[in-house]
């Protein structure tokens, strides 16, 4: 066990966080803390009553109306008839022999998502989902076999954290936030920026925006709006290949936005300060793993404030792709490094869990399969 795990099993699912059949109910993890201060006014209390609610939600991780003791009795009484803590329910959680950990929650509606907890050092970083599968058909990624299910609200990006963080030991706290599990973040662009929102409200979860990194196959627009929209995150490009011709035939969303549209798209994201664009290639044999491939890749990201994540792939049954061998993994890390950019060879946490990067797989209960559980896979 891990020192940042909790020593007991997981407890009993809290009976206001399960799924409920009173859904039109305001779930309280969708709101930001203003949100939270005109819900309280609308129910006859003082705003300050909503600052109040948000430190227990948010800060303290209290899903229990009952037990915020210092709100008046009428007023929770109300709150309850209007709204609920609408936490992912845990389902399964599996540890890695990496001590990473996979949570597999589900959703108010029976659908299933996953999140992962990877502990670095002094890091915990949580990978959270944005959508029920995914509608991109990446060839090489597992949950591009599933198609898209639905979108998560901005309140179940968030539950995953308040989820995970009911895993912790005392003391224990996650560290950095990655938007990299199942779907695709600017896809669901406005729960995506909420809960970006709710996450970096010091008044809510006060996580700074500069731990905190957004993935995206390449959606322009919605890197654009990022930026016009002021969130200083981090972004990460799943590039993966050097070539429109290559990323056309691994990554569907090339076919409309071209490489040389991302890349510019890129350039005029306005990152933190001394932070660096992550981009992510997925080493695929005899694909996209060539010296040559390596040489075009540092002369795309020549100009830019970049850092390059290689994964090896992570090999998934009727997979059309294998892994590079070592040698040339490392061949082509050197030629990245010779030329002054930082280059890391990520061996994917939680393989033996089925976490890993395009590993995740689920049976999840679609709205439309009503009681059937469809094999779906997720990432
Ligand atoms: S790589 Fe990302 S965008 Fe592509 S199918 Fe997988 S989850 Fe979707």
């Amino acid at each position: 066990m891990d020192k940042w795990q909790r020593a007991a099993p997981p407890s009993p699912p809290n009976p206001l966080c399960y799924p409920s059949p009173r859904m039109s109910r305001t779930n309280l993890l969708d709101l930001l803390p203003d949100e939270l201060e005109a819900l309280a006014e609308s129910l006859g209390a003082p705003r300050y009553r909503g600052r109040q609610l948000a430190g227990w939600i948010h800060a303290k991780g209290v899903t229990d109306l009952a037990s915020m003791s210092d709100l008046p009795r009428d007023f929770r009484q109300a709150l309850s008839e209007r709204a609920e803590i609408a936490l992912p329910a845990l389902e399964r959680a599996t540890p890695s022999q990496d001590g990473s950990e996979k949570l597999v929650l589900r959703l108010t509606d029976g659908g299933r998502i996953q999140s992962v907890l990877m502990p670095d050092e002094d890091r915990l970083t949580l990978c959270l989902s944005t959508q029920v599968g995914c509608g991109y058909g990446c060839t090489f990624c597992f949950t591009g076999t599933m198609g898209l299910g639905r979108d998560l609200t901005a309140g179940e990006i968030v539950g995953q954290v308040a989820a995970a963080r009911a895993r912790l030991a005392p003391g224990a706290r996650i560290t950095h936030i990655v938007y990299m599990g199942m779907g695709e973040p600017l896809a669901n662009y406005a729960a995506t920026a909420k809960s970006l929102r709710i996450l970096t409200d010091p008044r809510a979860f006060g996580f700074s925006p500069r731990r905190i990194t957004v993935s995206t196959v390449g959606l322009v627009a919605g890197i654009e709006r990022l930026a016009r929209e002021g969130f200083r995150v981090n972004l990460a490009i799943s590039l993966h290949a050097t070539t429109n011709e290559v990323r056309d035939r691994l990554m569907p969303v090339n076919r409309g936005v071209k490489l040389e549209a991302l890349l510019a798209a890129c350039k005029r994201f306005p990152l933190p300060t001394r932070q660096r664009m992550t981009f992510e290639y997925v080493l695929l044999d005899g694909v996209n793993d060539s010296p040559d491939d390596a040489r075009r890749l540092v002369k795309l990201l020549r100009g830019m404030r970049a850092k390059v994540n290689l994964i090896p792939f992570n090999e998934w049954e009727g997979a059309g792709f294998r892994r590079p061998p070592l040698a040339r993994i490392l061949g082509f890390q050197a030629i990245v490094l010779e030329h002054g950019i930082t280059a890391t060879v990520r061996w994917s946490k939680g393989e033996d869990i089925g976490a890993a990067c395009g590993q995740l797989k689920e049976p999840v209960r679609s709205r439309a399969s009503r009681g059937q559980l469809d094999e779906r896979v997720a990432c």
